[in-house]
């Protein structure tokens, strides 16, 4: 009898409920390195990659990212963690456990032989049951008046801050982002928020600065000589080499005598010079180029009056460009005064130990960077990430300007109300209904184990308050015990929760619908197609 081979030797064959079961156990293991760092009193995680270099971190998208992953469906965790990052900014950790615990909560019905797609059915329905109840519950809050908007925006940050490094602080760095969120014009971009840290100083000496700042660069001699504060300011914004350069290493000359080697160098003088005449002309006072602006253009410069800083970074300058008007130009030629960038005051300012320039007024964009001041590098780094976390919170709040609570709150709140929904229809589906109302109490759970209490007492407390229609009940990390999160301000933009339970349980449904993993040999490893020659046809 003839054999069939179907898949080449060597690839994965488990298929169907085996190969679900190793998926769901391979998410268990992500699930779990993340779970700790959950809430005000999650732990952080310190990952040191290849390389050697070490990153304190408590954001789940940052910590799956570096996590290495390569197990084909716990990618999908890192994939909806990134996602969520992407998305609204926070709640990356949340997202990860809560796709976690539905497979963890269906994981005996797949083991008994329930088929994947009356699971699948289950959680969607469920979904859209959550998605209903938060749409409806979410309190919306008036714009009408500009202080109680800013409150609720410094409640929506401070408790996005208050599970990372810098809770004690969180106040403070509440009003920082809210302030320089609200600088912004109304598409609230992103990257016209700098974020510049200095190493040195304590946490409260950060400062937020209300147009562009840099780092001073690199300076030749010459530049001590040149003024370090103008008002107005016209910026020219270049991107060339204000250096002597020696134009014979682009061409080949020729020449046979002392004379007409002058005349070279000469020549090459009168280009830089003519270069320098050109943006003096225009009557830029400072002058920010990307590439590196030479001893003798510093010194011309200074000569003039004129700031120059050369090698300032990309995104520094493109942020100045579009805060400040003007344009970024590639050669001296047409350097006039309409390229210019106008700024209503230019200063260069002691930070620590570092110098930095600041533009100030600038008419066009509004812009702010917040300058972050802290002991060690990965302490700055952390910081950086957990304010970026806050600045999205506070952007999304003010684009959907509806809030839930916190606290494991608004999750109990859903986990009652499918599990009051369970109660009502009959078979399979009941039981995979309740499943995941049980999934969804893991977020007060954890918040419970990562701050050391007795989460089934808790629990058990939660379960009662809402079935008795006290709809806000979480828990309160502070008295162990629970309370109205809504009135204990542990405000989170409802985008968040909805946004996380979609994209959990989209995950949780793919991995589910996953029966089978064809692993093709890795590229190389594969014999070449029949004889085929050395390279140009050459025969072997
Ligand atoms: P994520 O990456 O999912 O945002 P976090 O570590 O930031 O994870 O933890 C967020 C969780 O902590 C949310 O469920 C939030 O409601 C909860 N939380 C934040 N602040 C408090 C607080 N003061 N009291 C209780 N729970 C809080
Ligand atoms: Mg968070």
């Amino acid at each position: 009898q003839p054999q069939i081979v179907l898949l080449k030797e060597g690839t994965d064959t488990s298929q169907g409920r085996p190969q679900l079961v190793s998926n769901i156990n391979a998410c268990q293991m992500i699930v779990d390195a993340v779970r700790t760092t959950l809430g005000p009193r999650g732990m952080d995680k310190l990952i040191v990659n290849a390389q050697g270099k070490a990153t304190i971190s408590n954001d789940g998208a940052t910590i799956m990212k570096l996590l290495e992953i390569i197990h084909p469906a716990a990618k999908t965790l890192v994939d909806i963690a990134k996602s969520q990052d992407a998305e609204v900014g926070d709640g990356t950790t949340s997202v990860v456990l809560l796709a976690g615990e539905f497979l963890k909560q269906v994981k005996p019905f797949v083991e008994e032989g329930v088929h994947a797609r009356i699971i699948i059915k289950a959680i969607r329905k469920s979904l859209q049951l959550c998605m209903d109840k938060i749409n409806e519950m979410a309190v919306r809050i008036e714009k009408q008046s500009k202080e109680e908007q800013r409150t609720l925006l410094e409640k929506c940050a401070a408790t996005a801050m208050s599970s990372k490094l810098i809770h004690q602080q969180k106040d403070f760095f509440a009003r920082i982002v809210v302030d320089a969120v609200l600088s912004l014009d109304e598409l609230l971009p992103l990257n016209m928020i700098g974020i510049k840290k200095v190493t040195g100083g304590s946490l409260e000496e950060s400062q937020l600065v209300s147009g562009v700042a840099f780092k001073k660069t690199f300076s030749y001699a010459g530049f001590e000589m040149a003024p370090k504060s103008y008002a107005p300011c016209k910026i020219a914004l270049l991107n060339i080499e204000l250096e002597l350069k020696a134009e014979r290493d682009n061409a080949e000359v020729r020449v046979d005598n002392v004379r007409e080697y002058q005349k070279i160098v000469d020549a090459e003088w009168q280009i830089l010079y003519n270069k320098l005449a050109k943006i003096v002309e225009s009557g830029a006072n400072v002058v920010l180029s990307k590439l590196a602006i030479g001893d003798v253009a510093t010194q011309y410069f200074a000569d003039r009056d004129i700031f120059c800083a050369g090698r300032v970074p990309e995104e520094d300058l493109k942020r100045t460009m579009k805060a400040c008007g003007g344009a970024v130009m590639t050669t001296a030629n047409d350097i006039k005064a309409d390229v210019l960038g106008l700024c209503e005051t230019f200063k260069e300012v002691q930070v620590g130990g570092e110098r930095f320039n600041l533009f100030q007024g600038c008419p066009n964009a509004k812009t702010s960077t917040l300058i972050l001041r802290g002991g060690a590098e990965q302490f700055l780094e952390e910081t950086e990430r957990s304010l970026h976390d806050a600045i999205m919170i506070v952007r999304r709040t003010i684009k959907h300007d509806s809030v839930v609570a916190g606290g494991g709150a608004i999750e109990m709140e859903l986990s009652r109300l499918l599990r009051d929904y369970s109660r009502t229809i009959a078979g399979k589906e009941q039981l995979l209904i309740a499943a995941i109302a049980k999934g969804l109490e893991i977020i007060p759970r954890q918040l419970c184990d990562n701050a050391g209490f007795d989460a089934t007492n808790i629990l058990n407390k939660l379960r009662q308050k809402h079935s008795l229609g006290g709809q806000w009940y979480g828990v309160d990390i502070t008295k162990e015990d629970i309370s109205d999160n809504f009135e204990q301000c542990v405000w989170e933009p409802s985008i968040i929760k909805i946004n996380a339970l979609t994209a959990a349980a989209e995950a949780a449904c793919m991995i589910l619908s996953v029966d089978e993993t064809i692993k093709s040999p890795k590229a190389g490893e594969a014999p070449m197609a029949g004889g085929m020659g050395r390279g140009m046809g050459r025969p072997m």
